[in-house]
């Protein structure tokens, strides 16, 4: 946990996020020596945009994928190159194409609709596009799964022949790559590793049916992070070595000697860094139940709440940190604000006992926070997101931002 959460509570207020930068750094480093440095590391923006923690990426991460014109502009309004931006998106507008145009690293292309509306936008030079793929296969293991199914995202398998034709006759596109996220928030190493193995597999194929060579290989890996109580963490040693076998083996295939491979990552760099920190408002029991309804819920932290993508429902690790730590846990249902009973977080965790003013921190909340809450719902302040860096116990604040009804 953060040194100094209830300090940075006192003077800010609550609800707050608050992430630690040196935690980011480490899960960077981390990632990187597990990969034996065999991959460049893209950051997916949408997992936490926040504008100080972009501004302070470059150097810890090589790449951004952006998904939306806005976040194109975000990450060039703060100083990103914008050749190191990848921009991915099932329903890119032509506004947004006509802005990628004007420069990123590549456009990964999601259907042949999208190709056509690209290349009839007449830029001066071809853009550089990377192909989508869903592969056929997922293994077992992943909350999030895109692939092996209808899906909105990129190109089936079985569609790629013609894909690839299609984009090869198009003057205003170069094919250069291949893209894939075929799945995500998997705790699972050897599921990893597979998955890897399959779209290592199927770029080699679509790399060979294009005739590229050294072709760009972003690989949307779908590292997870344990969210709720008895969650492992991902064993990254051994999904690293995994992953650097089958690295090791595309790359004594001369195709790919040259070849820029990327490995793309939200929640994993970013989520286990912040937590969402909350009071307690009011304490009441009904029908046998201990209730404490606390200023933070839903409306800022919607996948707390389980209404973000997981089939059941369950809490977030949620710890106590002020107030009585000492009375004996025991379960509690702990509602925000918002007027809606829809607001489960903290449904059913176990904590010592709650007075008004007590304070909360809800872990695993640095990905999918605010930007994806319905931060409007009933018109309260958006939650300050305080970014810090601790050294040697000592937490120091970079920046405060939010805090303001929107
Ligand atoms: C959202 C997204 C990611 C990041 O997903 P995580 O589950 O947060 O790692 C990676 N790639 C693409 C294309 C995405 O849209």
């Amino acid at each position: 946990m953060i040194p100094g959460l209830a300090g940075i509570a006192r003077d800010h207020g609550t609800p707050a996020y608050v992430y630690a930068l040196d935690e980011i750094r480490d899960r960077t480093r981390s990632v990187r020596e597990a990969l034996g440095d065999r991959l460049k590391l893209s950051y997916a923006v949408k997992a936490n945009p926040l504008p100080a923690l972009l501004r302070r990426l470059p150097g810890l991460v090589d790449r951004l994928d952006v998904s939306s014109g806005g976040e194109l502009t975000l990450a060039r309004d703060l100083g990103w190159d914008p050749s190191l931006l990848s921009f991915t998106g099932p329903a890119k507008r032509e506004d947004e194409l006509r802005a990628a145009v004007a420069g990123v690293g590549e456009v990964v292309l999601e259907s042949l609709e999208e190709a056509r509306a690209l290349d009839g936008l007449d830029g001066e030079s071809p853009v550089a596009v990377c192909l989508r793929i869903s592969p056929d296969e997922l293994p077992k293991g992943f909350g999030v799964r895109m692939a092996g199914r209808p899906t909105r995202f990129g190109f089936d398998e079985a569609d790629l022949g013609d894909a690839i034709r299609d984009v090869r006759a198009r003057p205003g596109l170069d094919l250069v790559g291949f893209h894939a996220y075929p799945g995500t928030q998997c705790l699972d190493a050897g599921a990893v590793a597979e998955n890897f193995a399959i779209m290592a597999d199927v770029f080699r194929r679509a790399s060979e049916t294009a005739e590229i060579r050294s072709p760009r290989l972003i690989f949307g890996a779908g590292f997870g992070i344990p969210y709720h109580e008895g969650d492992p963490d991902l064993d990254l040693a051994a999904a690293g070595a995994g992953i650097v076998r089958t690295l090791d083996g595309l790359r004594a295939n001369d195709r790919f000697v040259g070849s820029e491979m990327i490995l793309e990552l939200g929640r994993y760099l970013v989520g286990e860094a912040g937590v969402y920190l909350t009071r307690v408002v009011r304490v009441k029991r009904s029908r046998g139940s201990d209730i404490a309804i606390c200023d933070g819920g839903m409306h800022h932290h919607l996948a707390a709440s389980g209404k973000l993508g997981s089939v059941i429902p369950r809490a977030y690790r949620i710890e106590k940190i002020e107030g009585d730590l000492t009375s004996e846990p025991r379960p509690l249902d702990l509602p925000g604000p918002p007027c809606t009973s829809r607001d489960t977080s903290g449904h059913g965790v176990s904590l010592p006992a709650l007075a008004a003013g007590d304070l909360l921190a809800v872990k695993s909340s640095g990905a999918y926070g605010p930007t994806a809450s319905p931060i409007g719902f009933i018109r309260h302040p958006l939650p300050k997101e305080i970014l810090v860096e601790t050294r040697a116990g000592e937490t120091e604040i970079l920046d405060v931002s939010g805090g303001r009804i929107p």
